[in-house]
């Protein structure tokens, strides 16, 4: 049993009511979205019905009300991951943008021909791409942090890829495709000795357990709205302040100068804004900022470990399945069990299990060099969140065996 009320916490979110090809739905597909409690929608309803306005230059009062719950937020998100100042967070549209904004930025300013990035085998492909079209550029050298059988990092094989060169190391808290939790402050640690800086891609961490970005020592953490039961459309960047006060801004507009003129040319606003050019995604950031007090409400450390009992109770039940091969059995995990099945196609099975009801993403979840590196091009996962059931694990695994069947 959770630590929290699971019928009452269930009655939060209203999709959860309904059905999927005539049977109840099981969202087990919550590593790619996770589902949206009323509270979050209710802001919606409330800032277009009654204050809806362009933030920080109005004089009005429904300006100044948009911008004090705006900026709000960024406070609610600086205690979330125990930043030092909210002018190190800054709003992006998700982790994917925030990355870009790191790798335009920092990465454009600081690197070069003889540089070196270290990106950990486990990463989504939005913490791979962009240093990739960076380093075409600039031509710098990309290296890769390798994973164990276990789906765990190589801790040895990056201590020795560790050097001199090494500008930045770019790894994600907790791995989307495995669930693999990695030693966020370790690693850190091992890069500052060599004088690079760390990327903490949190995108899979932020929902499932306290994020500390002093403790870590991060020099960036980026993570998702949509994750973390908030909506679409809006992430976060948190930065050393240093650094971000060192970087150029990387999109120009309004809301990120301090003044315009053709003939002296412009000057910048103050961290965060410097890095927010134009109408930002308003009542998203505003829901973003109820989604943590939400999340805070129930408690992320009884929703870790709910969901650490829901993946236990989910292993152990798969593993009776005759054929099945789980990807990802580190030591450390989160709430994400990621499967293949002999005889059967990952795709087959995902849209078989539908048909039942049953939520789950196959696929390469945007992970191809780790799956390649398993020696395959797609895995079935399923991915838990604090709502989910035990009753719900089992009509999973029934559907998932009768499915099996079907198409063996
Ligand atoms: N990193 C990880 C580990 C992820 O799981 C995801 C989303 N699947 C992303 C980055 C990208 O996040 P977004 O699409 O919200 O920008």
């Amino acid at each position: 049993e959770p630590a929290f009320d699971l019928n009452a916490l269930r009655e939060d979110f209203p999709v959860l009511r309904r059905e999927v090809h005539g049977k109840p739905l099981v969202y087990f597909d919550n590593a790619a979205t996770s589902q949206t409690p009323r509270q979050v929608i209710e802001v919606f309803n409330d800032y277009y019905s009654r204050y809806n306005a362009n933030i920080h230059r109005g004089l009005h009062t429904l300006a100044d009300e948009a911008t004090a719950a705006f900026e709000g937020t960024r406070e609610t998100v600086r205690a979330f991951i125990n930043a030092e100042d909210s002018r190190q967070i800054i709003f992006t549209r998700g982790t994917t943008e925030a990355i870009n904004l790191v790798v335009n930025s920092w990465g454009r300013t600081n690197l070069g021909p003889g540089d070196e990035v270290l990106i950990s085998m486990l990463e989504h492909h939005s913490n791979i791409v962009p240093w990739q079209l960076l380093a075409r550029e600039l031509g710098f050298a990309i290296k890769v942090i390798p994973v164990d059988a276990d789906g765990a990092l190589d801790m040895m094989a990056y201590r020795t890829l560790l050097n001199e060169r090494t500008q930045l190391v770019a790894v994600n808290h907790v791995s989307n495709a495995l669930g693999t939790i990695n030693p966020v402050a370790e690693i850190a640690t091992l890069a500052h000795e060599v004088g690079a800086k760390i990327l903490v891609d949190g995108a899979q961490a932020a929902p499932h357990q306290t994020v500390d970005v002093q403790a870590i020592d991060a020099d960036f953490y980026a993570f998702s709205g949509h994750k973390v039961y908030g909506p679409t459309g809006v992430g976060v960047l948190y930065g050393k302040r240093e650094l971000l006060e060192a970087m150029p801004p990387w999109q120009g507009g309004g809301e990120m100068i301090s003044t315009v003129s053709f003939e002296a040319g412009t000057t910048f606003a103050a961290i965060p804004h410097k890095f927010e050019a134009g109408t930002p995604a308003i009542a998203d950031v505003i829901a973003l900022g109820r989604a943590l007090d939400w999340v805070q409400g129930v408690g992320l450390e009884a929703i870790g470990d709910w969901e650490q009992t829901l993946l236990s109770y989910a292993t152990q039940q798969v593993r009776e399945i005759d054929g099945l091969r789980i990807l990802g059995t580190a030591p450390h995990k989160a709430g994400v069990l990621s499967f293949v099945v002999d005889g059967a196609h990952s795709q087959d099975i995902g849209l078989l299990i539908d048909q039942l009801g049953v939520a789950i993403r196959t696929g390469h979840h945007c992970a191809q060099p780790l799956l390649h590196h398993f020696g395959v091009d797609a895995t079935c996962r399923a991915s838990f969140a604090a709502y989910n059931t035990v009753e719900e694990i089992d009509t999973f695994v029934a559907s998932l065996k009768r499915v099996i069947d079907m198409v063996r």
